[in-house]
Order: structure tokens, then sequence, then C-alpha cells
């Protein structure tokens, strides 16, 4: 028996029964958070999940379950899972949980995290408003706020980011690019646009994204997990300036070795590089 091979199989079975419907015949709140030609992709071109991927989906409901688990004896009137929908456009979102006060509805998104940042993710905050705001057509008479909460599961820590309440402008912003994602789910011949940000590191279509040039030769080195802490380190501007000017000396070192005169190599399908200031550049 093929042990891995079987928990793949399990836990695709687990992620297509958690999954929200056919997620070609609209756009969801997690497309609109991040780069439209992924979204467009991911629904046109589907690619099998890798078991690491498979494994965080796992973790992102063994979270919610958490959750509910923890609110069903409670008092407060909740739904988990609670689906909205655009009165005109085939836009919509689950949300994780909904608080339904007299006057105030709150979103609760659940982040499952390897470290709790200082700061909300941008994708989560779009994530997050696009939801809101939804919620809010639905709802017209009634305050809409919104909470992410990140569960660090590992570490056996919790952070609420409390700040996020409906805002008309944001959420004009997401359904222009909700707008955007369906033009091209409909006609092939309008091009999606790009959006960069450390999750290219992790995206699936990275090898012929317009927005990297991937045809230049360039050594190959498998320090993913390094580069991948420091994109996060990065990204999430931790207080852990130690760990990132350890992870930045550790590249420039490998650099510096493999690739003397190109002063560039290939992690996975990053390339990284030092230029003319000594810093690294993740492309
Ligand atoms: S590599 Fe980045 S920019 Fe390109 S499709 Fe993926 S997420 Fe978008």
């Amino acid at each position: 028996m093929d042990f891995i091979e079987l928990l793949q199989q399990g836990l695709l079975k687990l992620n297509n029964k958690n999954d929200m419907g056919d997620r070609c015949t609209y756009v969801g709140s997690s497309d609109v958070a991040g780069c439209p030609r992924k979204a467009v992709l991911a629904k046109t071109e589907p690619q099998d999940h890798e078991l690491t991927t498979l494994l965080r989906f796992a973790r992102g409901h063994l979270a919610e379950q958490l959750i509910v688990s923890a609110m069903e004896d409670s008092s407060y009137d909740w739904d988990y899972q609670k689906e909205v929908s655009h009165r005109e456009r085939p836009f919509k979102a689950h949300i994780d949980f909904v608080f339904n006060g007299k006057n105030v509805l709150k979103v609760l998104e659940i982040k499952t995290v390897s470290s709790i940042p200082s700061a909300p993710y941008e994708t989560w905050i779009q994530q997050v408003h696009y939801q809101m705001g939804l919620l809010q057509e639905e709802n017209p008479g009634k305050i809409v706020k919104g909470c992410v909460l990140a569960i660090d599961l590992n570490e056996g820590r919790i952070k609420p980011f409390n700040e996020f309440e409906y805002n008309s402008m944001l959420y004009e912003g997401l359904l222009q690019k909700a707008t955007h994602i369906w033009q091209c789910l409909q006609d092939p011949d309008i091009i999606p646009k790009t959006e960069t940000s450390p999750l290219c590191a992790w995206c699936q279509y990275r090898p012929e994204c317009p927005a990297y040039d991937n045809h230049v030769e360039i050594p190959e080195l498998p320090i993913e997990d390094e580069l991948a802490n420091y994109l996060g380190l990065k990204a999430t501007k931790k207080n852990s300036e130690a760990e990132l000017v350890k992870l930045t000396n550790f590249l420039r070192f490998a650099i510096a070795n493999a690739n003397p005169d190109g002063m560039a190599i290939k992690v996975g399908p990053n390339v990284v590089r030092t230029n003319d200031r000594n810093w690294i550049v993740v492309e």
C-alpha cells in the first residue's frame, strides 16, 4: 500500500466534499482576493493539487471545525459557510461565519498560518471586503463589519484583525476586478491582468506568466524552504529582523557561490538575484 497516495486521495475527496459548487459559474471571494490571471486559469485550466496544498486546505477546514465546536453551545446567532450573492452578476461568496446581531452583521474569516503576521495580508483584506459588500447588498438596513482570525495551529496562537467595516469604494473596486475576471472567462481573447505578489512563489501558473521572463537560463538550487521563509518574513514585515538578516546573508552566500558571474540563481520557479545595492531581489 502506498500510504502517501492513499492520503492524497483521501484529502482530495475531502477537498471536493468541501468545495463550493462549480467555481467556473461564478467569481468568488478568493478569486478577487488575488491575481486575476491566476483566478481565470484556475477555472479554465485547473491543475492537480499537490499533497502540501491539500494538507493546507485540510488544515483550514480543521480550524473552521474547531470554531464550529466552540460556537455550538453559545447563545450567539451565527451561520457557517453563509452564501451571499450579487443581485445581478455571477458574483458570490461563502463566508466562513456570519454573526447576526440586531443591527450589526459580523463577518468572520478564518485563516490558518505558519506564523501570525503583525498586520493582515492584502489578500485577506480584499477577500473580507468583497464578502462584506455582498452581505451589505443583501442587508441594506444593517451595519456590516468584518474580522479575520489568524490561527497558528502548530504554536497554538491566534490573533483577530478586527478593524474592517463595509466600504463602498473598496467594494466597487473589487466588483470591477470581479467583472474583469468574469469577462476573461467568457471571452478567451481577453488577456487577464497579472498581479504580482509574494504568492507568485507558489503559483502553479508561473511558468508561462507574462509578468516574468521565464526563458533565461539560470542555475537552479533546491532551497525553496529558505526562500519561502525569506518571502514570508519580508511580506509580513515581522519583527524578526535578525532572522531576515540571516536568511538574506544565506541567499547572498548561495548566489555568490553558485553563480558569481551572473549573481542569480533559480529556486524552484523563482529567480533570485542580488542587485547593485547588494539587496536580494526575487522575481
Ligand atoms: S505568477 Fe503571479 S502574476 Fe503570474 S499568474 Fe501567478 S500569481 Fe499571477
